[in-house]
């Protein structure tokens, strides 16, 4: 069992990662009760069922000023109203921070429903995840070895900071700290483009009737380039508005690498196209 433990940590937002969350800290013994709270009554009742959480929370208002730590882990979108509902219960002790895939967003609402922010506030995102959704995709294992980015503000306490990263270590995480524009850049680089091209790709071809039968003789480059075109559409829209800005300088920068290639190859450019494809294994042969 782990060292660390906190008394009461509420999650609102019960599915695959405030879940796998839950469920973590529960198995680790790192807490002494989680609560767990959903605008879904059915994932509450799975929650409770699986046992992923000790109790629902039934009055939002009341949790919120008995918790040490508020993880929010519902949908980027929906991050700014959570915020909302909460805000006026915090108590100036309680860590809140949250789990969405987009930093900057969440950092501009929060500013506005706070005005000045409560040092208590760190925002992350835990890189690790799945294309499944909802509290029966959840697993205690999910963050073991992954990494963890805190964005913390200049607002931020630093030992509020602290005591979160202990936290994700406790579940096994490695943490990291980043500023949050850097985030947003960084992850439209690395996860928003990947998921967006995995998810463009698979359309493409299965946009025509007749061609949902060349998936038939795909294998295993198409199937691991494509698994992330299973993930959750309304996931990807609301990351797609949120980091408008960096996910389209990431396109752009692509388009460009893509044009490169395409003309190597009408050139037949042997050294343009070997070029591309020795820089590119060997960026991916360190990468492991
Ligand atoms: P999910 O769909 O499995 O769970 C989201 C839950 O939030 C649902 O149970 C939904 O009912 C609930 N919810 C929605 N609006 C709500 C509201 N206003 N109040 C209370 N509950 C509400 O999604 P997920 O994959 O667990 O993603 C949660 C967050 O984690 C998102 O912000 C996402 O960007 C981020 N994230 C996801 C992944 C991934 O791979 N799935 C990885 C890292 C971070």
């Amino acid at each position: 069992a782990s060292q660390y433990r906190l008394e009461r940590v509420l999650i609102i937002g019960l599915g695959l990662i405030g879940g796998s969350l839950a469920k973590a800290l529960k198995t680790r013994s790192c807490v002494g009760e989680v609560v767990g709270a959903d605008r879904s009554q059915d994932e509450c009742r799975l929650g409770l069922q699986l046992g992923v959480i000790d109790r629902v929370a039934e009055d939002l208002p009341t949790e919120v000023s008995a918790a040490d730590l508020i993880v929010l882990a519902v949908p980027v979108k929906a991050m700014e109203t959570v915020l909302e509902q909460i805000r006026p219960h915090l108590r100036l002790q309680t860590l809140v921070t949250d789990v969405g895939s987009t930093k900057g967003n969440l950092v501009q609402a929060a500013r506005r429903i706070f005005g000045h922010l409560p040092g208590t506030f760190i925002p992350g995102h835990p890189i690790a995840g799945a294309e499944k959704s909802g509290v029966r995709a959840s697993d205690a294992d999910l963050f073991e070895h992954h990494k963890v980015i805190l964005t913390p503000l200049p607002e931020t306490d630093p030992n509020a900071t602290l005591e979160l990263a202990r936290l994700w270590q406790a579940v096994g995480a490695e943490v990291l700290q980043m500023d949050v524009g850097r985030h947003d850049e960084v992850l439209a680089a690395t996860s928003h483009l990947p998921h967006l091209l995995a998810f463009s790709l698979v359309d493409t071809l299965a946009r025509e009737e007749e061609n949902l039968d060349i998936f038939r003789y795909a294998a295993g480059g198409f199937r691991d380039f494509t698994r992330i075109a299973a993930s959750d559409p309304t996931m990807w829209h609301d990351i797609c508005i949120a980091n408008r800005d960096a996910i389209l300088a990431q396109i752009d920068r692509y388009t460009a690498g893509v044009t490169r290639l395409r003309g190597a190859i009408e050139q037949g450019d042997s050294e343009g196209m070997l070029g591309i494809f020795t820089r590119a294994k060997a960026a991916r042969d360190h990468f492991t």
